[in-house]
């Protein structure tokens, strides 16, 4: 017969099943024929023909299905014409009618229910697909990811908020073992390989069923994952470090979508990178950096020791003659007290400034950073003149100072600030020597910007100025085109300028020489 019972199961059981309901429906559809056909029941006996289709139905496609209702529906009107000839009572032609139209609901709701068991098997298959798509996707990435289950401890913090409590870091501190209990509720669904790398899991030891003892418990991200769990919140994406199995702890990059559906906690995709070297080799970049700052720092102080020296000669000095003073006014007869009043007082400004310059060098080499202070920019500068005055006159070098109006004080370090004010002075008068230049001039400018928030220094020089390659890498770590030179000098103060809020620019003047421009935030009204 071929009316379809090909089935639409593929296995031996399936024809098995196909063969059975096939039969089964032949041999009724035959026995309603016979029965129509040979015996006088005054019925609608092929109404008894939907059983048949009902049996069918199990067996055949929507198109053998169809066909056997033809069929039926021809064998219905064959034994009626058969049976009652061509001119039917009005009860026989009813019961026909009946039989008739019972056949074609039964077949319509049969095709229905065809078409719908086929667009869910459809679907059915394209959701393995799309699930085996994203099976390969997971395990084949070498992203770390985890499915973990977060719902039981959503349940725990949900129930937690509902008793009032929404800030998880008061609440850890005043709960100590609340972190660690939220640690043990997280499960892992499934890992990746990768994830399993991460952890350095092994089959013996494998990442597949708790987070706890990956987590340090005073992790910030796992607080931070509590948080965004009780808010609600659909995605977080935080620094986190973990420990391996080996008790190693690894930098990484944690990314959590947490889903719409509350009901989906179960399985939250967790994604992890690696980014351990990168954090060490930032940090090592950074030591170095403090390193060679202090080093660099050590080696301005080591040039300026010979200008210290001739400083502190100065007041030391000045205190030796004021005591010899002093002695004559004392020795006279009477003692002249006024005189000697005024020599004291003069020994004690002397002292006081001798060890304010002892100070400043300390504080240079000292490896705490001081407090931000207010600097006169006018005292600092004269301050520093003096302090460089040897080395100025060594080099033959002259200074001068434009300031047409007054500058206020700016908020900073006045040791650093001082620091950055020498290595240009000493750059300047450098390039100035190199030059050989006839016009041995720094002009140093202090003026206040349009913008009425910073005040600009500028140091210009009358040397040879940049050229190409000093111009892009002056700022750059180690650039130096002196034969001692350590090429810190430069990256130091600007680090030191933008440290404050400021900049830290170099270019040629349009007459030439070098010209640095430092840009500092004036203090605020309100500070
Ligand atoms: P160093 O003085 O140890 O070389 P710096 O960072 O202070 O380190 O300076 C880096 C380089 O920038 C110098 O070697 C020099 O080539 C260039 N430079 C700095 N200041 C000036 C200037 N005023 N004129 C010309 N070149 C300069």
């Amino acid at each position: 017969m071929a009316i379809g019972f090909h089935g639409l199961f593929a296995t031996h059981e399936a024809e098995h099943h196909d063969l059975v309901f096939g039969g089964l429906s032949l041999l009724i559809g035959s026995a309603v024929f016979a029965v129509d056909m040979f015996t006088g029941i005054e019925g609608a006996v092929a109404v008894l023909y939907s059983i048949a289709l009902l049996f069918a139905a199990q067996a055949a496609n929507r198109k053998g299905l169809m066909a056997l209702s033809a069929a039926f529906i021809a064998l219905t009107l064959f034994a009626f014409f058969f049976g009652h000839g061509p001119d039917p009572d009005m009860q026989a032609f009813l019961r026909l009618v009946v039989a008739l139209a019972s056949l074609a609901v039964t077949t319509a709701l049969l095709v229905r229910n065809d078409e719908a068991k086929a667009e869910l098997l459809r679907m059915n298959s394209a959701l393995r697909e799309s699930e085996t798509r994203y099976r390969s996707i997971f395990h084949g990435t070498r992203v770390a990811l985890w499915e973990r289950d977060y719902s039981r401890l959503r349940h725990h913090l949900v129930s937690l908020k509902a008793r009032g409590i929404s800030d998880i870091k008061l609440h850890a501190r005043d709960n100590p073992e609340f972190i660690r209990d939220c640690i043990q509720m997280i499960e892992i669904v499934a890992a990746n390989a990768a994830a399993n790398d991460l952890l350095g899991a092994t089959p013996d030891h494998p990442s597949n069923c708790a987070m706890a003892g990956y987590i340090p418990p005073d992790s910030a991200a796992i607080t931070e994952v509590l948080q965004a769990i009780m808010d609600g919140a659909s995605h977080l994406e935080h620094d986190a470090e973990v420990i391996s199995e080996n008790g190693e702890t690894k930098s990484v990059l944690l990314s959590i979508g947490f889903p719409d559906d509350t009901s989906a906690f179960n399985r939250v995709v967790v994604s992890m990178v690696d980014v351990t070297q990168r954090e060490e080799a930032r940090k090592t970049l950074a030591e170095a950096q403090a390193e060679l700052s202090r080093a660099s720092k050590a080696a301005t102080v080591g040039v300026l020791s010979a200008s210290l020296a001739h400083e502190l000669n100065q007041p030391l000095g000045a205190i030796v003659v004021n005591s010899q003073t002093l002695l004559r006014w004392l020795a006279k007869d009477p003692p002249d007290l006024e005189a000697t009043r005024r020599s004291a007082e003069r020994i004690l400004r002397d002292g006081n400034r001798a060890s304010e310059i002892i100070k400043n060098t300390r504080s240079m080499l000292s490896a705490t950073p001081p407090e931000a202070e207010h600097i006169d920019l006018n005292a600092l500068l004269s301050e520093t003149l003096t302090l460089m005055e040897h080395d100025l006159q060594r080099e033959r070098t002259a200074v001068e100072i434009i300031q047409e109006e007054e500058i206020p004080s700016v908020p900073g370090i006045k040791i650093e600030m001082q620091q950055v004010l020498i290595n240009l002075i000493s750059n300047a008068a450098h390039a100035i020597a190199a030059a050989a230049a006839k016009r041995r001039l720094v002009t140093i400018t202090l003026k206040n910007e349009h913008d009425g928030e910073h005040v600009l220094i500028s140091v210009r020089d009358t040397g040879n100025g940049l050229d190409l390659e000093a111009a892009r890498k002056i700022f750059t770590p180690f650039f130096t085109t002196k034969k001692n030179g350590m090429g810190m000098g430069l990256s130091i103060c600007r680090s030191a300028i933008e440290a404050r809020g400021g900049t830290l620019e170099a270019r040629n003047h349009p007459e030439g020489g070098a010209l640095f421009e430092i840009r500092l935030p004036k203090e605020k009204a309100d500070a």
